[in-house]
């Protein structure tokens, strides 16, 4: 097999795992420029696309040499500066034998770049992601089935690839994941004419009960068909009897699946049920973050254009990696000496709106009040009721309320409360505002703490 050749089917691999713009942002450029000691050396078009490699695709390259060849290559991604600086430039260069192709079996379907380490955890995911983690060290003994929920965009695809990768590696178990549409044609299938429907059946058969762990995403779509949802039914109780681990991820809780029969229902409770939901402010902060760590961006960007991104990205980590990306590009595009509001306003704009505001009016006012406090901005958004907390934390959603635009659900989600308790609390605090002249003063003198 040549370098082209090996190349080639390295590219092929890649496409096959990534969806097809980050194939064509990150892969379509690069080329494999040498083989030098074991050393696959890849040329891509620029630093940003070489950091952005390095810190999310080492693993899916890793797993795409071990893919393509029998000979056990390492690879590093240069830019043409590193080359031309290259010390052992003028030298003779040493291609080595490439040796014979190499595919190995692997019918899981995961994606490698799903991991628990890029997972970014807060108090919106880590339940879910603990039990996760948990069910990823013990498949078939902890939690069976593991039931993950959420709305879209949550991490609930991310979480499960995570768990499967994570079996994979550390033990001999099989893994399959499959979203519950693919489930629907495979089994459709059966009734083709074409082939012996006995064969078909032990096809479906294999693929589904001889696995160790069964991912399967989206459940919410299985409705409708009921022999589907039977077959599915007999596949779940042969599996959860072998103690076989099921793994099942839907947009609404078990109870909210209309369209499911309820004994499919009653067997998803049998395990635990977890749930994501949006990202708090914090959470969508440290997302940008870690995102970015290590690259160019990173060093570029100013703190504020953190907190715009992360404000203005409200619920949805998907919207907020778009944006990321987005960054990303135009960063190289336009090589700016720093990433400044200015520059993140106008060329985030299609991504995140024109909106003006931008400053988290929320976290300003949580820190403020928990300041004058003397608490931290965790302690308000914590579950403690300890009455010095509580009352400072009723204040805050008080002045929340009273001075910024955001509605009483988004002041519930930060401070991780319903939007009743908003609610109470407000009219707790509006009353109290009423009677004492020192809860008037406090809160004035918060306020001139946030105008300032
Ligand atoms: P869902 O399946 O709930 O619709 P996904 O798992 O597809 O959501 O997540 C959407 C995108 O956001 C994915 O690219 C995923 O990697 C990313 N993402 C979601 N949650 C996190 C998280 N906690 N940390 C890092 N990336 C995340
Ligand atoms: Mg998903």
């Amino acid at each position: 097999m040549g370098r082209e050749e090996l190349w080639n089917r390295c590219l092929e691999f890649l496409k096959s795992k990534m969806d097809a713009i980050s194939f064509s942002i990150w892969f379509k450029e690069s080329e494999l420029v040498n083989i030098k000691e074991g050393t696959l050396v890849i040329r891509v078009q620029n630093i940003y696309v070489k950091d952005h490699i390095n810190l999310y695709y080492t693993e899916l390259l890793e797993e795409m040499l071990e893919h393509c060849s029998d000979i056990t290559y390492s690879f590093e991604v240069v830019i043409q500066e590193d080359i031309d600086k290259s010390e052992v430039k003028e030298e003779v260069i040493f291609e080595e034998a490439l040796d014979l192709p190499k595919f190995k079996e692997d019918n899981s379907n995961l994606n490698p770049s799903y991991t628990f380490d890029n997972f970014v955890i807060g108090d919106t995911n880590r339940f879910a992601a603990t039990v996760g983690l948990s069910v990823a060290e013990q498949p078939g003994k902890v939690y069976n089935p593991l039931f993950i929920y959420g709305k879209s965009g949550l991490g609930k695809t991310h979480l499960m690839h995570a768990i499967g990768n994570f079996i994979k590696a550390n033990s001999t178990k099989s893994v399959l994941y499959v979203t519950s549409d693919t489930f629907i044609s495979d089994f459709t299938n059966l009734y083709k004419k074409d082939e012996e429907k006995y064969e078909l059946e032990q096809k479906f058969k294999d693929k589904y009960r001889n696995v160790d762990v069964l991912i399967i995403d989206d459940i919410q779509f299985l409705g409708g068909a009921t022999k589907t949802q039977d077959e599915f039914f007999n596949t779940f109780n042969f599996l959860h009897q072998g103690q076989k681990q099921i793994i099942i991820s839907s947009d609404r809780s078990p109870d909210d699946l209309k369209v499911l029969e309820d004994r499919l229902k009653t067997r998803f409770n049998w395990g635990i049920t977890v749930n994501i939901t949006p990202p708090d402010y914090e959470l969508r902060l440290k997302i940008i973050k870690n995102k970015i760590a290590g690259t160019e961006v990173s060093t570029l960007i100013k703190p504020e254009v953190l907190e715009f991104i992360a404000n203005n990205c409200e619920s949805d980590v998907r919207h907020l990696e778009g944006t990321i990306n987005r960054l990303y590009a135009v960063t190289a595009m336009y090589s700016p000496k720093e990433i400044n509001l200015e520059f993140a306003q106008e060329n985030l704009k299609d991504y995140i709106g024109n909106s003006l505001y931008i400053t988290n009016n929320i976290a300003k006012i949580q820190k403020a009040v928990a300041e004058f406090y003397d608490l931290t901005v965790e302690n308000l958004k914590s579950k403690k009721r300890t009455a010095n907390i509580n009352k400072a934390r009723q204040v805050a959603m008080y002045i929340c309320k009273m001075t910024t635009e955001e509605t009483i659900e988004r002041i519930g989600l930060e401070f991780n409360r319903d939007h009743a308790t908003v609610i109470h609390a407000c009219d707790k605090i509006e009353d109290e505002y009423k009677k004492s002249e020192d809860l008037k003063n406090e809160i004035k003198e918060i306020k001139n703490k946030i105008t300032n």
